[in-house]
């Protein structure tokens, strides 16, 4: 795509979350500006230069501000500012996560789609695609990045973090390298490793699930609990471990249980995982 020199006029960079897909549209915005590309961006041009002291006059990254989760419709108007007057220079804009553009942006962004001017480039990086307008998704061309395979996103993870505990990192991630990183940030070792011991023997029959939802109180942050339990189920479900069907109305379960989390601000969390412990228990009896 890059060495026949025309990129797309919009590309959409989409799969699971955590693998490196912003790293990704990144590089590309680099190697579609870099005046000297080889099979990436040289980084030794000006155009090089310029985007790693962060004032490319024809780059344009578009995020949350810091600590908020939408896009606001005032960094789409930029956008539209700086990409709607006609040049023959190549401009990038990356947008990630692209689904974080609220409905206003996402509408002011598509008139800009519609009606493109000179060379722009706009790479929209999204985990959840399917949260985007159609109209903005039938304007891409579609990229998909798929998680790396196990073996070798432990290698990489290997070489960043404590290796004892890279595996259990990467299980509890879904297998995405970046999101394991940041999760043994995050997280004492000592905890991420008691949840997965924890959350093994209470689906194996051998915990106590009222002590078991105790400590998953105690860790504080409800969706790597969830996080856990969904690795440990795949564990079962690869090793045909338990009975499938109990395992599937476990896996189902603890997907409902965190709709209703993420829904429902001031659940009460105790009773939750309670609930939740309980019915994993018995899934193992
Ligand atoms: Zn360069």
């Amino acid at each position: 795509m890059l060495d026949s020199g025309r990129p797309p006029h919009a590309l959409l960079v989409h799969g699971p979350g955590g693998i490196g897909k912003r790293r990704l549209a990144l590089r590309l915005a680099s190697a579609i500006l870099c005046i000297d590309p080889r099979s990436g961006p040289c980084g030794a041009c000006r155009s090089c230069h310029l985007l790693d002291a962060g004032s490319h006059p024809d780059f344009l990254r578009i995020e949350p501000a810091e600590g908020e989760s939408a896009i606001p419709i005032g960094s789409v108007r930029d956008l539209i500012d700086r990409f709607t007057l006609a040049a023959e220079r190549a401009r990038v804009a990356v947008i990630a996560p692209a689904e974080a553009m609220n409905q206003a942006a996402a509408n002011a962004f598509l008139k800009t789609l519609e009606e493109p001017a000179g060379r722009a480039t706009f790479i929209l990086a999204s985990d959840a695609p399917g949260r985007l307008p159609a109209t903005i998704r039938s304007r891409c061309r579609k990229m998909a990045a798929p998680a790396p395979p196990d073996a070798e996103a432990l290698e990489w993870l290997e070489t960043k973090t404590d290796p004892a505990i890279a595996r259990h990192l990467l299980a509890l991630s879904g297998g995405a390298p970046l999101a394991a990183l940041e999760l043994g940030q995050r997280h004492d070792k000592e905890a991420l490793l008691a949840l997965h011991a924890e959350t093994a023997a209470l689906l194996g029959g051998a915990a106590d699930p009222i002590e078991v939802a105790g400590s998953w109180r105690k860790i504080g942050d409800g969706e790597l609990v969830l996080s856990g339990l969904f690795a440990v189920l795949g564990d079962l479900v690869r090793r045909g471990a338990a009975d499938p069907d109990r395992l599937h109305g476990a896996v189902d379960d603890v997907v409902e249980t965190r709709r209703r989390w993420l829904e429902v601000p001031g659940l009460n969390e105790p009773l939750l995982y309670e609930g939740l412990a309980l019915r994993c228990a018995g899934t193992a009896a």
